[in-house]
């Protein structure tokens, strides 16, 4: 074991596969002040790139600053659908089924309520228990909100791994209103096969909902070769646009019409400005708007957007696979006999871009890997309930090394029970 990390598994192996990198050049384009600090926590909050400041600088000291209220009309009423056309262009979506809006949870809730209201007469929703508890509270809240007449049924992962299509095959039918799930989990990041569970669903004339918040921009997503009904994702991960930076939603372009927004204000009129008594659906996907956009934030999305368009998503995922596979490998090289799982499906087929390894001391080891004082470097991971290590690899930024350093400094933290010298208590944050 001492002997492969010797050989093949050195700090200069990772160095020169960051030389072959074809993405490398992309890492220079990110804020990085502080380069011993190994950050594999882009699934949950993406980096800063360079450029993303001075636009929002611009949306402030330019947009707000001197042009003031007329910047509605220079850019910023227009703005949710145009940066939606540069994710539906990631997504594999049509231009106009595409638009930033809200928060994931809120835009759930929409698509969701109007699947339910499009598919009147069925009573069941169907998810997993791999699936982000947000998505499931907004899910329940909907099943209350109903009047009780729906009933939300929950996939049971045989590991809380995977999942089993098998079983999901056996729930799936004629009563089926909706089903709603994460493209990619969370937790283990199991990914499912979009294109065959769309075809479950409609196969029983059902809907379907993708939440794409741990794929979009990381992961290959064509919603319309799959023919996906509707999706929502979050853009603060993969896509770098800051804390709390809105949403998106889509809308297949021949549901539009069909679906109704449970929340309809001025923005999803067919023309605030009228200020007309009477609400009047606009057409297409701007009728799911509902009130006036975080304009500085959103303006913070545009650079990470034009990256991932440039690099192309097939080169990203590329690296994502070869990263997530040297990880891997990696890990069970250097800690084998450690008290390790890994967390997530081994067969990158089945994996999004984040790594999962469980630890019955996972929670004290994540504190000893952001503890300056042990090792060479500050390793950011993050950590989900109950033993789950997350390591996230944004192929953009993440360099071979960091992820070798990474696992240097856990081989270090398990050898030397170093963990130990830390409190079990939660933090708020995780
Ligand atoms: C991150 C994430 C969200 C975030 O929801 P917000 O409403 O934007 O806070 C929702 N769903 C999934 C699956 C996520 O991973």
């Amino acid at each position: 074991m001492e002997r492969n990390m010797d050989k093949i598994y050195t700090i200069e192996h990772a160095r020169m596969l960051d030389r072959e990198d074809p993405l490398a050049s992309y890492r220079a384009e990110f804020v990085i002040k502080d380069s011993s600090i190994v950050y594999l926590d882009g699934n949950s909050l993406g980096r800063l790139p360079e450029k993303t400041a001075s636009y929002m600088e611009s949306a402030i000291r330019k947009q707000w600053g001197e042009r003031l209220i007329r910047s509605w009309n220079e850019g910023w009423y227009k703005q949710s659908a145009r940066l939606g056309k540069k994710i539906a262009q990631i997504l594999g979506a049509h231009p106009e089924e595409v638009i930033i809006s809200d928060s994931t949870s809120v835009n759930l809730y929409k698509l969701a309520y109007g699947a339910l209201k499009a598919k009147e007469g069925r009573a069941d929703i169907i998810s997993d228990d791999m699936n982000f508890p947000s998505d499931l509270y907004i899910m329940q809240g909907l099943v209350r909100q109903f009047g009780g007449q729906h009933a939300l049924r929950l996939l049971k992962s045989p590991d809380g791994i995977s999942s089993d299509l098998t079983e999901l095959v056996r729930m799936v039918n004629h009563n089926t209103a909706l089903v709603s799930l994460s493209h990619v989990a969370y937790k283990s990041s199991y990914l499912y096969d979009m294109e065959r569970v769309t075809e479950l669903a409609h196969m029983h004339d059902a809907l379907i909902l993708w939440d794409l918040s741990h794929s979009v921009g990381v992961v290959p997503v064509s919603l319309n070769r799959a023919n996906v009904d509707l999706a929502v994702g979050c853009t603060y991960k993969y896509l770098n646009g800051g804390p709390g930076s809105p949403a998106f939603l889509y809308v297949k372009k021949e549901l539009q019409e069909r679906m109704e927004n449970p929340i309809q204000g001025w923005f999803g009129e067919q023309n605030p400005f009228d200020f007309n008594l009477h609400y009047r659906e606009s057409e297409g996907i701007r009728k799911f708007l509902t009130g006036t956009p975080p304009v500085i934030s959103i303006s913070g999305l545009e650079p990470a957007l034009d990256m991932i368009l440039k690099a192309g998503i097939g080169s990203i995922r590329q690296k994502s696979v070869a990263q997530g596979d040297y990880l891997l490998s990696l890990v069970q090289e250097c800690l084998p006999g450690q008290g390790f799982r890994i967390g997530s499906p081994e067969f990158f087929e089945k994996r999004g871009s984040h790594i999962s390894l469980k630890h019955a001391e996972g929670y004290r080891i994540c504190k000893a890997l952001i503890d300056p004082e042990i090792g060479r470097c500050v390793v950011i991971p993050d950590f989900r309930e109950p033993n789950n290590i997350r390591l996230g690899i944004s192929p953009l930024y993440t360099s071979y090394e960091d992820i070798f350093s990474a696992m240097e400094k856990l081989k270090l933290i398990i050898e030397e029970k170093l963990y130990e010298h830390y409190p079990g208590t939660r933090d708020q944050v995780t």
